[in-house]
Protein backbone atom coordinates (compact mmCIF):
# COMPACT_ATOMS: atom_id res chain seq x y z
CA UNK A 1 0.00 0.00 0.00
CA UNK A 2 1.12 3.44 -0.82
CA UNK A 3 2.42 6.16 2.03
CA UNK A 4 -0.19 8.63 1.41
CA UNK A 5 2.28 10.73 4.12
CA UNK A 6 4.46 13.30 1.92
CA UNK A 7 8.32 12.13 2.17
CA UNK A 8 9.76 14.27 4.36
CA UNK A 9 12.41 16.57 2.56
CA UNK A 10 15.58 16.92 4.18
CA UNK A 11 18.21 19.61 3.25
CA UNK A 12 16.74 19.73 -0.08
CA UNK A 13 17.06 15.92 -0.46
CA UNK A 14 14.00 13.26 -0.34
CA UNK A 15 14.66 11.65 2.87
CA UNK A 16 16.51 7.90 2.02
CA UNK A 17 17.18 8.76 -1.76
CA UNK A 18 21.24 10.44 -1.95
CA UNK A 19 21.88 14.03 -1.83
CA UNK A 20 23.02 14.84 -4.81
CA UNK A 21 26.23 17.56 -4.69
CA UNK A 22 28.00 19.79 -6.26
CA UNK A 23 31.16 21.38 -4.83
CA UNK A 24 32.79 24.86 -6.51
CA UNK A 25 36.00 24.84 -5.44
CA UNK A 26 36.67 21.36 -4.69
CA UNK A 27 40.45 21.31 -4.62
CA UNK A 28 41.05 23.97 -1.76
CA UNK A 29 40.88 23.99 1.90
CA UNK A 30 36.95 23.88 2.03
CA UNK A 31 36.67 22.05 -1.10
CA UNK A 32 39.18 18.77 0.16
CA UNK A 33 37.80 18.82 4.03
CA UNK A 34 34.16 18.74 1.82
CA UNK A 35 35.45 16.01 0.13
CA UNK A 36 36.66 14.51 2.97
CA UNK A 37 33.02 14.12 4.09
CA UNK A 38 31.49 13.00 1.09
CA UNK A 39 34.26 9.93 0.74
CA UNK A 40 33.55 8.83 4.29
CA UNK A 41 29.51 7.93 3.65
CA UNK A 42 29.50 7.15 -0.57
CA UNK A 43 25.92 5.80 -0.34
CA UNK A 44 24.63 8.80 0.89
CA UNK A 45 26.13 11.77 -1.47
CA UNK A 46 26.10 11.15 -5.64
CA UNK A 47 28.85 14.15 -6.95
CA UNK A 48 26.79 16.13 -9.53
CA UNK A 49 29.82 18.72 -10.51
CA UNK A 50 33.48 20.07 -9.20
CA UNK A 51 35.34 22.59 -10.17
CA UNK A 52 38.81 24.12 -9.57
CA UNK A 53 41.18 27.20 -10.99
CA UNK A 54 44.02 25.77 -12.76
CA UNK A 55 44.86 22.36 -11.71
CA UNK A 56 43.57 19.73 -13.58
CA UNK A 57 45.22 16.32 -12.62
CA UNK A 58 44.04 17.11 -9.17
CA UNK A 59 40.69 17.74 -9.93
CA UNK A 60 40.14 15.06 -12.65
CA UNK A 61 41.43 12.56 -9.48
CA UNK A 62 38.56 13.60 -7.11
CA UNK A 63 36.06 13.34 -10.26
CA UNK A 64 37.21 9.93 -10.92
CA UNK A 65 37.28 8.81 -7.15
CA UNK A 66 33.41 10.35 -6.75
CA UNK A 67 32.09 9.45 -9.53
CA UNK A 68 31.05 13.17 -10.72
CA UNK A 69 29.17 13.66 -13.88
CA UNK A 70 31.10 17.11 -14.89
CA UNK A 71 34.55 18.30 -13.88
CA UNK A 72 34.55 21.62 -14.87
CA UNK A 73 38.45 24.17 -14.78
CA UNK A 74 38.43 27.59 -14.81
CA UNK A 75 41.33 27.81 -16.72
CA UNK A 76 40.70 27.58 -20.06
CA UNK A 77 44.15 26.25 -21.08
CA UNK A 78 43.86 22.99 -18.71
CA UNK A 79 40.73 22.29 -20.25
CA UNK A 80 42.66 19.97 -23.12
CA UNK A 81 44.48 18.07 -19.89
CA UNK A 82 41.18 17.96 -18.03
CA UNK A 83 39.27 16.47 -20.88
CA UNK A 84 42.79 13.82 -21.39
CA UNK A 85 42.81 12.55 -17.74
CA UNK A 86 38.86 11.78 -17.61
CA UNK A 87 39.22 10.01 -20.69
CA UNK A 88 37.13 6.71 -20.88
CA UNK A 89 35.93 7.84 -17.48
CA UNK A 90 32.16 9.10 -18.86
CA UNK A 91 32.57 12.04 -16.81
CA UNK A 92 31.75 15.11 -19.02
CA UNK A 93 34.68 18.05 -18.52
CA UNK A 94 34.47 21.84 -19.71
CA UNK A 95 36.46 25.30 -19.03
CA UNK A 96 36.12 28.74 -18.09
CA UNK A 97 33.37 30.86 -16.89
CA UNK A 98 30.77 29.89 -18.83
CA UNK A 99 31.64 26.04 -17.45
CA UNK A 100 32.10 27.05 -13.96
CA UNK A 101 28.18 28.37 -14.21
CA UNK A 102 27.20 25.22 -16.24
CA UNK A 103 28.49 23.37 -13.20
CA UNK A 104 26.48 25.52 -10.32
CA UNK A 105 23.46 24.85 -12.99
CA UNK A 106 23.31 21.41 -12.10
CA UNK A 107 21.07 19.72 -10.83
CA UNK A 108 22.23 19.70 -6.73
CA UNK A 109 20.47 19.67 -3.83
CA UNK A 110 23.37 21.24 -2.32
CA UNK A 111 26.09 23.33 -3.29
CA UNK A 112 29.15 24.21 -1.73
CA UNK A 113 30.27 27.83 -3.14
CA UNK A 114 33.85 27.81 -1.83
CA UNK A 115 35.91 29.53 -5.25
CA UNK A 116 38.08 31.70 -3.56
CA UNK A 117 37.37 35.66 -4.28
CA UNK A 118 34.75 37.94 -5.87
CA UNK A 119 35.59 35.41 -8.63
CA UNK A 120 33.44 33.24 -7.19
CA UNK A 121 30.10 35.59 -7.23
CA UNK A 122 28.94 34.59 -10.88
CA UNK A 123 28.91 31.13 -10.33
CA UNK A 124 27.42 30.93 -6.83
CA UNK A 125 24.73 33.09 -7.91
CA UNK A 126 24.02 30.70 -10.54
CA UNK A 127 23.86 28.22 -7.37
CA UNK A 128 21.48 30.43 -5.80
CA UNK A 129 19.25 30.73 -8.66
CA UNK A 130 18.41 27.31 -8.60
CA UNK A 131 16.62 27.60 -5.04
CA UNK A 132 17.88 24.65 -3.15
CA UNK A 133 20.20 24.78 -1.00
CA UNK A 134 24.00 26.86 -0.98
CA UNK A 135 26.69 25.93 1.61
CA UNK A 136 28.56 29.23 1.45
CA UNK A 137 32.04 29.64 2.10
CA UNK A 138 33.07 32.20 -0.15
CA UNK A 139 32.30 35.24 2.20
CA UNK A 140 33.66 37.77 -0.70
CA UNK A 141 30.78 37.47 -2.92
CA UNK A 142 28.48 39.01 -0.14
CA UNK A 143 31.13 41.67 0.84
CA UNK A 144 30.95 42.40 -2.95
CA UNK A 145 27.29 42.37 -3.17
CA UNK A 146 25.92 41.12 0.02
CA UNK A 147 22.66 42.94 -0.45
CA UNK A 148 21.68 41.96 -3.84
CA UNK A 149 22.84 38.41 -3.11
CA UNK A 150 20.81 37.87 -0.31
CA UNK A 151 17.80 39.48 -2.23
CA UNK A 152 18.27 37.44 -4.92
CA UNK A 153 18.52 34.07 -2.74
CA UNK A 154 14.85 35.28 -1.15
CA UNK A 155 13.54 35.41 -4.07
CA UNK A 156 14.54 32.26 -5.40
CA UNK A 157 13.62 30.65 -2.31
CA UNK A 158 16.80 29.54 -1.49
CA UNK A 159 18.27 28.21 1.85
CA UNK A 160 22.10 29.89 2.19
CA UNK A 161 23.77 27.74 5.24
CA UNK A 162 26.84 29.58 6.74
CA UNK A 163 30.37 27.46 6.67
CA UNK A 164 32.32 30.31 7.74
CA UNK A 165 33.09 28.93 11.66
CA UNK A 166 32.12 31.57 13.11
CA UNK A 167 29.10 32.45 11.46
CA UNK A 168 28.00 28.69 11.78
CA UNK A 169 28.27 28.82 15.15
CA UNK A 170 26.43 31.76 15.92
CA UNK A 171 23.69 29.99 13.51
CA UNK A 172 23.89 27.20 15.34
CA UNK A 173 23.38 29.23 18.61
CA UNK A 174 20.32 31.42 17.39
CA UNK A 175 18.46 28.16 17.34
CA UNK A 176 14.74 28.92 16.43
CA UNK A 177 14.88 32.14 18.48
CA UNK A 178 12.70 35.13 17.11
CA UNK A 179 15.82 37.56 15.84
CA UNK A 180 13.88 40.14 17.63
CA UNK A 181 15.21 39.02 20.77
CA UNK A 182 18.50 38.98 19.77
CA UNK A 183 20.95 42.11 21.65
CA UNK A 184 23.95 41.26 19.53
CA UNK A 185 26.49 38.83 17.97
CA UNK A 186 29.94 38.41 18.98
CA UNK A 187 32.28 36.77 16.22
CA UNK A 188 35.47 35.56 17.38
CA UNK A 189 38.98 35.85 16.27
CA UNK A 190 42.30 34.17 16.83
CA UNK A 191 44.15 37.27 16.81
CA UNK A 192 46.53 35.18 14.24
CA UNK A 193 49.92 34.61 13.94
CA UNK A 194 51.13 38.68 14.80
CA UNK A 195 48.24 39.16 17.55
CA UNK A 196 51.10 40.38 20.19
CA UNK A 197 53.40 42.03 17.55
CA UNK A 198 53.84 45.88 18.12
CA UNK A 199 52.64 47.53 14.74
CA UNK A 200 55.70 48.05 13.36
CA UNK A 201 56.33 44.41 13.51
CA UNK A 202 53.45 43.46 12.10
CA UNK A 203 54.23 45.72 9.08
CA UNK A 204 57.38 44.70 8.49
CA UNK A 205 56.05 40.81 8.74
CA UNK A 206 57.79 38.22 5.92
CA UNK A 207 55.48 36.05 3.94
CA UNK A 208 56.87 33.64 5.90
CA UNK A 209 55.72 34.66 9.15
CA UNK A 210 52.29 35.65 7.64
CA UNK A 211 50.95 32.35 6.40
CA UNK A 212 52.20 30.86 9.56
CA UNK A 213 48.23 30.77 11.43
CA UNK A 214 48.48 29.42 14.86
CA UNK A 215 45.35 27.31 15.22
CA UNK A 216 43.54 26.90 11.62
CA UNK A 217 44.91 25.18 8.20
CA UNK A 218 43.64 27.13 5.26
CA UNK A 219 44.02 28.75 1.54
CA UNK A 220 46.70 31.44 1.63
CA UNK A 221 44.47 34.15 0.85
CA UNK A 222 42.15 33.76 4.44
CA UNK A 223 45.65 33.30 5.55
CA UNK A 224 47.22 36.55 4.86
CA UNK A 225 43.32 37.87 5.79
CA UNK A 226 43.87 36.23 9.17
CA UNK A 227 46.94 37.50 9.67
CA UNK A 228 46.31 41.29 9.09
CA UNK A 229 42.49 40.61 10.37
CA UNK A 230 41.03 41.81 7.50
CA UNK A 231 39.23 38.08 6.88
CA UNK A 232 37.22 39.59 10.92
CA UNK A 233 36.48 42.71 8.88
CA UNK A 234 35.51 40.83 6.24
CA UNK A 235 33.03 38.22 8.63
CA UNK A 236 31.37 41.38 10.54
CA UNK A 237 30.11 42.34 6.69
CA UNK A 238 29.49 38.96 6.17
CA UNK A 239 27.44 38.28 9.39
CA UNK A 240 25.54 41.95 8.74
CA UNK A 241 24.46 40.15 5.55
CA UNK A 242 23.82 36.56 6.60
CA UNK A 243 21.92 37.81 9.60
CA UNK A 244 20.32 40.72 9.17
CA UNK A 245 22.19 42.84 11.83
CA UNK A 246 23.15 46.37 12.15
CA UNK A 247 26.64 46.79 12.54
CA UNK A 248 26.58 48.18 16.16
CA UNK A 249 25.03 44.32 16.54
CA UNK A 250 28.03 42.43 15.70
CA UNK A 251 31.53 42.94 17.85
CA UNK A 252 34.36 41.15 17.41
CA UNK A 253 36.14 39.43 20.28
CA UNK A 254 39.65 38.06 20.07
CA UNK A 255 40.46 34.13 21.45
CA UNK A 256 43.60 32.83 21.35
CA UNK A 257 42.46 29.39 21.69
CA UNK A 258 40.20 29.44 18.82
CA UNK A 259 37.49 26.88 21.20
CA UNK A 260 34.29 29.27 21.32
CA UNK A 261 33.92 30.26 17.33
CA UNK A 262 30.86 32.55 18.23
CA UNK A 263 27.86 33.79 21.14
CA UNK A 264 24.66 34.76 20.61
CA UNK A 265 23.57 37.43 23.46
CA UNK A 266 19.86 37.64 23.83
CA UNK A 267 17.93 40.50 25.25
CA UNK A 268 17.13 39.20 28.47
CA UNK A 269 21.25 39.06 28.74
CA UNK A 270 21.36 35.04 28.11
CA UNK A 271 24.12 34.34 26.02
CA UNK A 272 25.04 31.40 23.96
CA UNK A 273 28.42 29.69 23.00
CA UNK A 274 28.75 27.23 20.44
CA UNK A 275 32.09 25.44 20.71
CA UNK A 276 34.07 23.05 18.78
CA UNK A 277 37.78 21.77 17.66
CA UNK A 278 38.98 24.12 14.99
CA UNK A 279 38.10 22.01 11.75
CA UNK A 280 35.82 23.24 8.98
CA UNK A 281 34.54 19.92 9.09
CA UNK A 282 32.70 20.49 11.87
CA UNK A 283 30.34 23.35 9.76
CA UNK A 284 30.81 21.58 6.77
CA UNK A 285 29.33 18.43 8.20
CA UNK A 286 26.43 20.71 10.26
CA UNK A 287 25.70 22.34 6.32
CA UNK A 288 25.88 18.78 4.70
CA UNK A 289 23.54 17.25 6.90
CA UNK A 290 20.74 20.45 8.29
CA UNK A 291 18.60 20.38 9.70
CA UNK A 292 20.00 17.05 10.22
CA UNK A 293 22.49 15.72 12.18
CA UNK A 294 25.80 13.32 10.64
CA UNK A 295 28.29 11.24 12.92
CA UNK A 296 31.87 13.71 11.87
CA UNK A 297 35.61 13.03 12.30
CA UNK A 298 37.11 15.65 13.80
CA UNK A 299 38.58 15.55 17.10
CA UNK A 300 36.76 15.37 20.50
CA UNK A 301 36.55 18.78 22.09
CA UNK A 302 38.78 18.54 25.01
CA UNK A 303 38.11 21.11 27.48
CA UNK A 304 40.03 20.06 30.64
CA UNK A 305 43.29 19.49 28.68
CA UNK A 306 42.74 23.27 26.93
CA UNK A 307 42.05 24.47 30.66
CA UNK A 308 42.32 27.87 30.30
CA UNK A 309 40.03 29.95 27.26
CA UNK A 310 41.42 34.17 27.18
CA UNK A 311 39.65 36.90 26.07
CA UNK A 312 40.73 40.32 24.78
CA UNK A 313 39.71 43.31 22.74
CA UNK A 314 41.00 43.59 19.43
CA UNK A 315 43.25 46.64 18.71
CA UNK A 316 42.26 48.56 15.45
CA UNK A 317 45.59 50.51 15.79
CA UNK A 318 47.58 47.47 15.58
CA UNK A 319 45.14 45.84 12.87
CA UNK A 320 43.75 48.78 10.62
CA UNK A 321 42.35 46.33 8.27
CA UNK A 322 39.30 45.44 10.88
CA UNK A 323 38.93 49.53 11.31
CA UNK A 324 38.53 49.64 7.34
CA UNK A 325 35.73 46.69 7.03
CA UNK A 326 34.07 48.03 9.95
CA UNK A 327 34.22 52.00 8.36
CA UNK A 328 33.18 50.78 4.91
CA UNK A 329 30.23 48.77 6.06
CA UNK A 330 29.07 51.32 7.91
CA UNK A 331 29.61 53.98 5.18
CA UNK A 332 27.40 51.21 3.07
CA UNK A 333 27.44 52.53 -0.52
CA UNK A 334 30.44 51.11 -2.57
CA UNK A 335 32.75 50.67 -0.20
CA UNK A 336 32.73 47.17 0.90
CA UNK A 337 33.04 46.17 -2.89
CA UNK A 338 36.06 48.39 -3.11
CA UNK A 339 37.38 47.10 0.06
CA UNK A 340 37.14 43.55 -1.33
CA UNK A 341 38.02 44.38 -4.55
CA UNK A 342 41.28 46.54 -2.62
CA UNK A 343 41.74 43.50 -0.52
CA UNK A 344 42.21 40.88 -3.57
CA UNK A 345 44.62 42.82 -5.26
CA UNK A 346 47.35 43.85 -2.63
CA UNK A 347 46.89 40.19 -0.64
CA UNK A 348 48.49 38.61 -4.18
CA UNK A 349 50.83 42.54 -4.61
CA UNK A 350 51.78 40.91 -0.76
CA UNK A 351 52.02 36.53 -1.65
CA UNK A 352 53.72 37.91 -4.71
CA UNK A 353 56.49 40.25 -2.80
CA UNK A 354 55.91 43.05 -4.38
CA UNK A 355 54.44 45.06 -1.29
CA UNK A 356 55.05 44.76 2.21
CA UNK A 357 52.52 43.10 4.86
CA UNK A 358 51.92 46.42 6.20
CA UNK A 359 51.18 48.02 2.40
CA UNK A 360 48.25 45.91 2.63
CA UNK A 361 45.86 48.33 4.64
CA UNK A 362 47.51 50.85 2.72
CA UNK A 363 45.91 50.25 -0.62
CA UNK A 364 42.57 49.16 1.31
CA UNK A 365 42.43 52.41 2.60
CA UNK A 366 43.78 54.84 -0.17
CA UNK A 367 41.52 53.06 -2.78
CA UNK A 368 38.63 54.31 -0.40
CA UNK A 369 39.73 57.34 -0.46
CA UNK A 370 39.88 58.10 -3.97
CA UNK A 371 36.54 55.89 -4.63
CA UNK A 372 35.15 58.58 -2.52
CA UNK A 373 36.85 61.70 -3.55
CA UNK A 374 36.03 60.81 -7.85
CA UNK A 375 32.60 60.62 -6.48
CA UNK A 376 32.38 56.35 -7.51
CA UNK A 377 31.05 55.60 -4.23
CA UNK A 378 27.52 54.63 -5.62
CA UNK A 379 25.46 51.20 -3.67
CA UNK A 380 25.55 48.49 -6.63
CA UNK A 381 22.31 47.96 -7.82
CA UNK A 382 22.95 45.03 -9.74
CA UNK A 383 25.08 42.04 -10.21
CA UNK A 384 27.01 43.59 -13.45
CA UNK A 385 27.71 47.26 -11.62
CA UNK A 386 28.89 45.50 -8.58
CA UNK A 387 31.67 43.58 -11.07
CA UNK A 388 32.01 47.37 -12.40
CA UNK A 389 32.80 48.50 -8.97
CA UNK A 390 34.77 45.82 -7.95
CA UNK A 391 37.00 46.47 -10.90
CA UNK A 392 37.50 50.00 -10.33
CA UNK A 393 38.92 48.81 -7.34
CA UNK A 394 41.14 46.23 -8.62
CA UNK A 395 42.32 49.31 -11.10
CA UNK A 396 42.76 51.72 -8.35
CA UNK A 397 44.29 49.23 -6.15
CA UNK A 398 46.89 48.27 -8.81
CA UNK A 399 47.92 51.59 -9.74
CA UNK A 400 48.62 52.84 -5.92
CA UNK A 401 51.03 49.28 -5.67
CA UNK A 402 53.99 50.70 -7.21
CA UNK A 403 53.99 53.90 -4.78
CA UNK A 404 53.11 51.43 -1.58
CA UNK A 405 55.93 49.23 -2.48
CA UNK A 406 58.32 51.87 -2.01
CA UNK A 407 57.31 52.68 0.67
CA UNK A 408 56.91 49.06 2.51
CA UNK A 409 58.18 46.45 0.62
P1 LIG B 1 41.74 27.83 -1.41
O1 LIG B 1 42.62 28.83 -2.08
O2 LIG B 1 42.36 26.73 -0.65
O3 LIG B 1 40.76 27.18 -2.51
C1 LIG B 1 40.05 27.95 -3.41
C2 LIG B 1 39.34 27.06 -4.43
O4 LIG B 1 38.76 27.90 -5.43
C3 LIG B 1 40.27 26.10 -5.18
O5 LIG B 1 39.55 24.94 -5.55
C4 LIG B 1 40.65 26.89 -6.43
O6 LIG B 1 40.99 26.04 -7.50
C5 LIG B 1 39.36 27.65 -6.70
N1 LIG B 1 39.58 28.96 -7.32
C6 LIG B 1 40.44 29.93 -6.91
N2 LIG B 1 40.36 31.00 -7.72
C7 LIG B 1 39.45 30.69 -8.66
C8 LIG B 1 38.93 31.39 -9.80
N3 LIG B 1 39.36 32.61 -10.13
N4 LIG B 1 37.99 30.78 -10.55
C9 LIG B 1 37.56 29.54 -10.23
N5 LIG B 1 38.00 28.82 -9.20
C10 LIG B 1 38.94 29.40 -8.42
O7 LIG B 1 40.73 28.67 -0.50
P2 LIG B 1 39.95 28.19 0.80
O8 LIG B 1 40.76 28.42 1.99
O9 LIG B 1 39.36 26.84 0.55
O10 LIG B 1 38.78 29.27 0.83
C11 LIG B 1 37.71 29.26 -0.09
C12 LIG B 1 36.67 30.26 0.37
O11 LIG B 1 36.16 29.85 1.63
C13 LIG B 1 37.22 31.68 0.57
O12 LIG B 1 36.25 32.59 0.19
C14 LIG B 1 37.47 31.75 2.07
O13 LIG B 1 37.37 33.07 2.58
C15 LIG B 1 36.34 30.89 2.59
N6 LIG B 1 36.62 30.28 3.90
C16 LIG B 1 37.67 29.43 4.05
C17 LIG B 1 37.95 28.87 5.29
C18 LIG B 1 39.09 27.88 5.47
O14 LIG B 1 39.23 27.32 6.56
N7 LIG B 1 39.90 27.61 4.48
C19 LIG B 1 37.15 29.19 6.38
C20 LIG B 1 36.08 30.05 6.21
C21 LIG B 1 35.81 30.59 4.96
MG1 LIG C 1 35.95 32.43 9.82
Amino acid sequence: MQDATPQRRTNGRTAGAPLSVTVLGATGSIGSSTVDLLARDPGRYRVEALTANTKAAPLAKLARELGAKLAVIADPSAYAELKAALAGSGIAAAAGPAGLIEAALRPADWVMAAIMGASGLEPTLAAVERGRTVALANKECLVCAGDLFMRQAKACGTTVLPVDSEHNAIFQAMGASDRSDLARIIVTASGGPFRTWTREAIAAATREQALKHPNWSMGQKITIDSASMMNKGLEVIEAHHLFGLPSEKIDVLVHPQSVIHGLVEFRDRSVIAALGAPDMRIPIAHCLAWPERIDGPAAVLDLARIATLTFEAPDLDRFPALALARAALENGQGAPTLLNAANEVAVAAFLAGRIGFGGIPRVVAAVIDRAARQGVMRAPESIADALTIDRIGRTFASEFLPEIAAKTA
